[in-house]
């Protein structure tokens, strides 16, 4: 939506520049053409009137007649001086003005004056001219009305525009922003709109959301063969290992394996489900999934871990500091649990790894290498590895534990250790 009155604004805000620089431009032009036009027609009419004064003036002494002012041929409002002896002197406040034609400004009233130099005589034409100077104001007030009133029309002409023009973009964003549009049955947009530039951005999205669909069927497909074609050979493997207990046939130690296989084929059974529920995005943990108590959960995980453990002369210890009573997606615990335990064993040598319990959560605390502060929040995404990481994982570990935990709504956090090492916190 702001980026649809972004664009509306943008399309007035050009109609009103080019509005403004046009008129602006002719509005200039025409005060500078009524000002050029001014002074030359009216230079041009007193030099005449002068010259017809002067000439008379020249008769009058030839003739010897000595009568001055109403004998001129002076034009109403206009005034006649002369340094000479046959008219009225050149007033003070006047005497500053140049040859030829220039205007005068005295209080409210405005003149023109036109003077010539003869025989080292000045003579002057001195014309009032505030009637034409408020004719020259009122054009230039219809001028400026006619400017704004230009840049209002322009305004709401570009305004109607715009909308008009973005109409089709607005409906095609409308349309996009509502409908459910992953669902197959979604008809087309583009044969709605014509077939302009709003009609190719509803063809590429029809063809984008095409695309998006396949790759969502072909996921769908492959989440559904994954699950089915793992399942099988799982319950094969499961069955095959129960079958082989009731031989009554088994040693000890072959006991002992065949019961890692099934603890195996269980895990990875357990690993199936929670690949497809994250690769699903399903929010749903479905009544049908096993549930685990926290103390259940850390037991698994310590029978699993210890030998690892072990193997790198660490002690793994499980403290339990509270009770806690709730039941748990079993799946889910033990990928957390898992990865948490596995990692710390990883990433330090010797030492304790510490699994604790409390209420409503846990804590993995190991005591190795540490993550440094600035590492902390990226350790969380995929396929990010610290420089010095150890072996051959992937950086996937902390980013399925992530996952899986905004999945049931736990919080995972990395807490600092006053000794050296780390301390993974899970609250349910
Ligand atoms: P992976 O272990 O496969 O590299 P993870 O996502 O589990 O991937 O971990 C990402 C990175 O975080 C690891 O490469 C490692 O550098 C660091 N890391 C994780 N757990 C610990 C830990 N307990 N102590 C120190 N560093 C750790």
């Amino acid at each position: 939506m702001a980026y649809k009155r972004a664009l509306t604004r943008r399309i007035v805000i050009a109609f009103v520049a080019i509005t403004l620089v046009v008129s602006g431009a002719f509005a200039l032009s025409l005060v500078y053409v009524v000002h050029v036009v001014e002074e030359h027609l009216v230079a041009e009419e007193l030099e005449e009137e002068l010259n017809q004064v002067l000439a008379r003036l020249s008769k009058m002494a030839s003739s010897g007649d000595s009568s001055e002012g109403p004998g001129l041929p002076l034009e109403p409002k206009t005034q006649f001086y002369t340094s000479g002896p046959q008219g009225p002197a050149i007033p003070r406040s006047l005497a500053g003005s140049r040859e030829g034609f220039s205007e005068f400004v005295d209080g409210a009233d405005a003149f023109y004056v036109f003077q010539q130099t003869r025989h080292g005589l000045r003579h002057m034409l001195v014309k009032e001219q505030n009637e034409f100077e408020q004719r020259e104001q009122a054009l230039y007030s219809g001028v400026l009305a006619g400017s704004l009133f230009s840049i209002l029309a322009a305004s709401i002409l570009g305004w109607l525009l715009a909308r008009r023009v973005m109409a089709p973009v607005a409906r095609l964003a409308r349309q996009v922003r509502h409908r459910d549009q992953l669902l197959p049955v979604a008809p087309p947009l583009a044969p709605d709109y014509a077939d302009d530039e709003v009609g190719q951005l509803a063809a590429a999205f029809d063809a984008t959301l095409g695309y998006l669909r396949q790759a969502l069927e072909r996921e769908r497909f492959f989440t559904g063969d994954v699950s089915h074609e793992l399942r099988t050979p799982l319950m094969v493997i499961a069955s095959s290992c129960e079958l082989l207990v009731e031989t009554g046939e088994l040693t000890g130690t072959q006991l002992k394996q065949l019961h890692q296989i099934e603890v195996a084929g269980s895990d990875i059974q357990e690993l199936v489900e929670t690949f497809l529920f994250l690769a699903r995005g399903d929010s749903r943990t479905g009544d049908t999934v096993a549930r685990v108590t926290l103390a259940g959960a850390a037991d698994n995980a310590m029978q699993r871990f210890s030998a690892m453990a072990n193997a790198k002369g660490q002690d793994l210890k499980l403290i339990v500091e509270a009770q806690d009573s709730g039941s748990y997606n079993a799946s889910f615990l033990a990928v957390v649990m898992a990865n948490l335990l596995r990692n710390a064993i990883h990433y330090s040598d010797g030492g304790e790894v510490r699994l604790v319990l409390v209420k409503g959560g846990f804590r993995v605390e190991d005591s190795g290498i540490g993550v440094a502060a600035e590492e902390q929040r990226e350790i969380f995404e995929p396929f990010y590895r610290i420089d010095h990481a150890r072996g051959e994982g992937q950086g996937l570990g902390l980013s399925i534990v992530k996952r899986v935990c905004q999945h049931q709504g736990w919080a995972i956090n990395l807490r600092p250790l006053d000794s050296a090492g780390s301390c993974f916190v899970v609250d349910f």
